[in-house]
């Protein structure tokens, strides 16, 4: 095979491993925590997309598609989010 020919072979499959990426796991290690708000409101924090997950536990992030692995779930740090934080979504 030449050299050409593994570079165009590369890129042709290039989509199908970028898919596969967000088909392996990765692992929820953050919380958001609107203390601010009533009740307390807390959000998952897809470790992908870096954006509040809905619900708990769910298989994948409803934002970006990524695949979500809850095992360490129960010891997330927990990010308290400020009234005028900015980067609140
Ligand atoms: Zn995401």
């Amino acid at each position: 095979m030449t050299r050409a020919a593994r570079i165009l072979g590369r890129r042709r499959y290039r989509p199908f491993f970028e898919e596969l990426r967000y088909r392996l796991p990765m692992t929820v290690v953050e919380i958001r925590v609107f203390s601010h708000c009533q009740g307390s409101p807390a959000f998952p924090i897809c470790p992908r997309c870096r954006l509040t997950i809905e619900r708990e536990y769910m298989a994948f992030c409803s934002r970006c598609g990524q695949k979500l692995d809850w095992g360490r779930y129960l010891d997330a740090k927990i990010i308290d989010v400020e009234l005028n934080d900015e980067h609140t979504p």
